[in-house]
């Protein structure tokens, strides 16, 4: 246990009026829809435990993506069904391959299960080249799609090459900001049985504060999960979080709507810091990943701190001169290029 060394999620302080831009949070409230569900779900039945199966919840996902029920694994949050997965899957003889540059859990989790790893860097523009990842001796692979904290996301035929040249273990597709404009794995399930697609209601559906995500596959992956899930909480899924999670699903006007804000604030941060000097990278996602040359990132995360804004800097090897930063409210996004602008008069 002294050894072990756990993930650190971005703060999340108490202060009012404080932009948080530092944990990829949606900036818009989840919808009316699923909130009132919530509050009707409070009323009635939680005397009693919940359907252990969420099978609801499994039902509404399904009809979303054009799956089977049984291809779908919801759990308290995508976290807790990635970690069921390293369990399930990747405790192997062979090492998983994965990102230098990645979702900082995937390791924690390999530490924690005791999992052999090994880290293929990305190119010089953080980019993956799954070329790389063909014919090495692998127990399993894991990529990020759109990739955190880059945002870049890889096309679905170079998702489809690393299926295929990786079929004797499973390929985990994290696919956590896929619908802010990158392309879903999901449609090759039926053909891949070692591809685990995983989604997350935290960002593009507004409820990081619900706990849902959920991991889709074809059946013998699921029931895999299934048995990890029911060794350890036969009930990870709470009736509030699956009645506002099926609601959510079912107000596709709403995320239509408030994915598309996101996706166009993002563009127009993306355009406003390239005038400010800084080295954007192309995202797909609902944040963006941004350097600027001359300025030392971490002090200029500590700069925007004293602003009120909070971006996220990661003191880790290749990215410590960039900022993470998840896209706001206009009003959100307006508040940070003004205080750029002036802590970067020259610019
Ligand atoms: N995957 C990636 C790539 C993430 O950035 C995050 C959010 N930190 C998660 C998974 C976990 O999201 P959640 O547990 O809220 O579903």
């Amino acid at each position: 246990m002294r050894e072990l060394v756990p993930y650190i999620p971005g703060e999340q302080p108490r202060i009012p009026g404080l932009v948080k831009l530092n944990t990829n949070e949606n900036p818009y409230p989840p919808s009316p829809r699923a909130v009132a569900a919530i509050a009707e779900a409070a009323r009635e039945g939680l005397q009693l435990y919940p359907d252990p199966e969420s099978t609801l919840l499994r039902e509404a996902i399904a009809s979303c993506h054009g799956i089977d029920a049984g291809q779908v694994f919801p759990g308290n949050g995508s976290d807790e069904v990635l970690a069921h997965a390293f369990f399930a899957f990747f405790q192997q003889a062979r090492p998983v391959l994965m990102p230098d540059v990645t979702y900082s859990f995937y390791r924690v989790y390999c530490r924690l299960y005791d999992i052999q790893l090994q880290l293929l860097a990305v190119d010089s523009a953080l980019q993956i080249d799954v070329a790389n990842y063909a014919g090495r001796p692998a127990g399993g692979v894991v990529i990020a799609n759109p990739n955190a904290p880059t945002g870049s996301a890889l096309p679905l035929a170079a998702i489809e090459r690393l299926l295929q040249s990786q079929p004797d273990c499973v390929v985990l597709v994290d696919e956590a900001y896929v619908d802010f404009g990158a392309q879903s794995a999901m449609p090759l399930i039926g053909r891949y049985p070692n591809l685990l697609v995983v989604h997350t209601l935290s960002k593009s559906r507004s409820l990081a504060g619900l706990r849902v995500g959920f991991a889709a596959g074809q059946r013998h992956l699921i029931e895999a999960l299934e048995r990890v899930k029911n060794s350890f909480n036969s009930y990870p899924l709470d009736r509030l979080a699956v009645a506002g999670a099926v609601a959510a699903y079912e107000d596709r006007d709403y995320f239509e709507q408030t994915r598309q804000a996101v996706v166009r604030s993002r563009d127009e941060v993306t355009v406003q810091l390239w005038r400010l000097g800084f080295d954007v990278l192309p995202s797909s996602a609902n944040f963006v990943f941004a350097r600027r040359a001359g300025h030392d990132a971490a002090e200029l995360a500590a700069r925007l701190r004293e602003h009120g804004i909070l971006v996220r800097h990661f003191r880790q090897p290749r990215i410590d001169q960039y900022l993470r930063i998840s896209i706001g409210t206009t009003a959100q996004c307006d508040a940070l290029m003004q205080a750029l602008r002036l802590l970067l008069p020259a610019a």
